[in-house]
């Protein structure tokens, strides 16, 4: 069979495509994309030509069994998504799955990823981390992965779009507290800026400028310090209580 590469793009900036990266795209039969035109962009500037195919979260029951016939039938496929790492809060895990069953070859190709680039400047703990990505839109299953969350004690990176993260601040300052946090925005791009402080900090600063841009929002992990100040009601908590009504 021929063979599946998972291909990282750039974040925002276009030059931190890797050669390889540009090898394996030049090369692949098949590029398999969330949104062709959004990809079409990035292959122009490269000078690409490719033959792309579709493959995102509102087709992959179809687009996926396609794309592992191309791959019986010889043809390789490199999968990229809108940015960064394909599969990592995008599409692609299900390729991966179907082309394990198959025994279709795979190769990842490092790259790009908002989460460790946010990571390794916000200044908190490196060493251990748990990346949540977006959290569930649904309150109760959102409720429960905090709470479970609430008491590991390594720093968790979240990912949210702009016009949710205020709300999304409140969330978290509710269920896990007033913690250390740092929000990287626009990381790669021209506007890239560092927010390093803590959620409620962060939260005041939002009121004066609206947010835009992309947000990785990082938030410092459990550790014992903070279960002695557990059970005091604090006035932030009653804050943060109205606003997540
Ligand atoms: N696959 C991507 C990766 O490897 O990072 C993530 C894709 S996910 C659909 C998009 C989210 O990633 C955004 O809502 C934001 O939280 C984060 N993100 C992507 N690019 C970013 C950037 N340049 N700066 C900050 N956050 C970014």
């Amino acid at each position: 069979p021929g063979t599946l590469y998972l291909v990282p793009t750039p974040i925002g900036n276009l030059a931190d495509i890797t050669e390889r990266a540009v090898d394996v795209l030049k090369e692949a039969d098949i590029i398999a994309c969330e949104d062709t035109r959004h990809t079409r962009i990035l292959l122009d500037h490269l000078s690409i030509g490719g033959h792309v195919v579709s493959y995102h979260e509102h087709n992959k029951k179809e687009a996926g069994p396609k794309i592992i016939d191309l791959l019986k039938d010889g043809k390789s496929v490199a999968q990229v998504s809108d940015a960064g790492m394909p599969v990592i809060s995008d599409p692609g895990a299900d390729l991966v799955r179907l082309a394990i069953e198959a025994g279709i070859p795979i190769v990842p190709l490092p790259g790009p990823n908002a989460a460790l680039t946010a990571l390794v400047a916000s200044g908190l703990d490196a060493r251990q981390f748990a990346f949540i990505g977006f959290l569930p839109k649904i309150t109760a299953k959102r409720k429960k992965l905090l709470q479970d969350m609430s008491r590991v004690p390594v720093t968790l990176i979240f990912y949210e779009a702009p016009h949710r993260i205020k709300e999304t601040l409140d969330i978290l300052m509710k269920a896990l507290g007033d913690r250390k946090a740092v929000t990287a925005r626009e990381l790669t791009k021209k506007f890239e800026t560092f927010e390093r402080g803590t959620l409620s900090s962060i939260r005041s600063h939002m009121d004066e400028e609206d947010p835009r841009g992309e947000y990785v929002i990082l938030v410092e992990g459990w550790n014992q310090d903070m279960e002695e100040k557990e059970g005091e009601e604090t006035s932030w908590q009653d804050e943060a209580l109205e606003l997540a009504k």
